[in-house]
């Protein structure tokens, strides 16, 4: 294993940040943490860095326990969303830093610094400062930096949560276009569900210090753990079942329980069926490459479905249009386990 976590927990106080975590993450895997801020993210990868004393629990770094030993001697590169690089040096002095300390020779570093400079596809700008480079740019040093010393666990905070949402897609591509070419344990936190799904091979969704769910993007988006995790990747509807959402083929559900139900899981139809729960077009929002309807059911609540042009333009919807709709997918929570 690349990394292992053992019924590791972190408490302030009396507020339990991290609570009793494990985890297995394989060697020369990309994983992510995803949760909403404040679901104990930071403070399990500051743990695994060493950066933080769990209160309890193991951590194993490539099968040596490594709970107690020094940040400095667990050979690991750390990138943070706000993470300076060295205003007064060049990007190449920056990316050797952590070699010059390390004493290596001249040649070694100079080698390393231009190999890092073309992995990170920025030759050429190695004389610039930071301030010449763009906030993409510099967080791809960042890592570089972080490279430089060849790591064997890579932990990466947010590292994109300060760039805009374009410059962030980008850098996800190549990331895990890098990923693939270094191969190093990397765990990368993040509160965007779109963004795990895109860089990871497997995915950690955390609530409140716990861990609820671990899987790849599929299993957690078809298959998710909880009404939580349900909720927390990908958009969906919240109903209680008494809202007459259920079709009426039987399915076993007490009045009180939830239906969870994914816009893209809502198809419309004009005539009734068994299928099929009677409810009224209430609005219609055209966003170019697929068209929202929100619709009002029966009971009075409002649901959104997410239907493609071409099924839209079959339909021919206007508002307040008696409709059907027919969910494709659904999945049932008791009451209590919604939060
Ligand atoms: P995330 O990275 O998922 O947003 P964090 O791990 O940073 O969450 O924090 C989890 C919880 O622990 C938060 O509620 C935060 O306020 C609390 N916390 C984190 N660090 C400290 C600290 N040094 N002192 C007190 N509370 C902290
Ligand atoms: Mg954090």
């Amino acid at each position: 294993m690349g990394i292992e976590v053992q019924d590791v927990s972190k408490h302030y106080g009396s507020f339990h940040a991290v609570d009793q975590v494990s985890l297995s993450i394989k060697t020369d895997s990309l994983v992510a943490l995803l949760g909403p801020s404040g679901s104990g993210k930071s403070t399990l990868l500051r743990m695994i860095a060493g950066l933080e004393q769990p209160d309890a629990g193991r951590i194993a770094l490539l099968g040596r326990d490594a709970t107690y030993t020094a940040v400095q001697k667990r050979n690991i590169g750390f990138v943070f969303q706000h993470y300076a690089l060295f205003k007064h040096l060049t990007i190449r002095q920056n990316i050797a830093f952590a070699l010059e300390l390390r004493k290596a020779s001249k040649a070694l570093i100079r080698e390393r610094v231009e190999e890092l400079l073309s992995l990170i596809q920025l030759q050429g700008l190695g004389d610039r400062y930071p301030a010449q480079l763009s906030g993409g740019q510099r967080q791809r040093v960042a890592l570089a930096r972080a490279l430089a010393v060849q790591p064997q666990v890579l932990l990466l905070d947010e590292p994109f949560g300060a760039l805009d949402a374009k410059v962030r897609k980008e850098l996800r591509a190549w990331l895990r276009h890098l990923h693939e070419e270094v191969s190093v344990t990397t765990v990368f936190v993040t509160h965007d569900q779109e963004e795990a799904m895109e860089v990871a091979d497997e995915i950690v969704v955390m609530n409140k210090g716990k861990v609820e769910q671990v899987g790849t993007a599929t299993e957690i988006y078809d298959h998710p753990a909880s009404a939580f995790v349900m909720s927390f990747i990908g958009p969906v509807n919240v109903v209680p079942a008494r809202s007459g959402i259920l079709p009426r083929n039987g399915n076993k559900v007490l009045d009180s329980d939830r239906v969870f139900l994914r816009p893209h899981d809502i198809d419309i139809e004009l005539t009734a069926s068994p299928e099929v729960v009677p409810a009224r077009v209430d609005r219609v929002v055209h966003l170019g490459w697929e068209v929202i309807v929100e619709v009002r059911l029966e009971s009075g609540e409002l649901v959104t479905a997410n239907l493609s042009r071409d099924r839209f333009n079959q339909l021919q919807l206007r508002s307040e249009q008696p409709i059907y709709i027919k969910p494709k997918s659904l999945k049932t929570f008791p009451a209590y386990a919604v939060n």
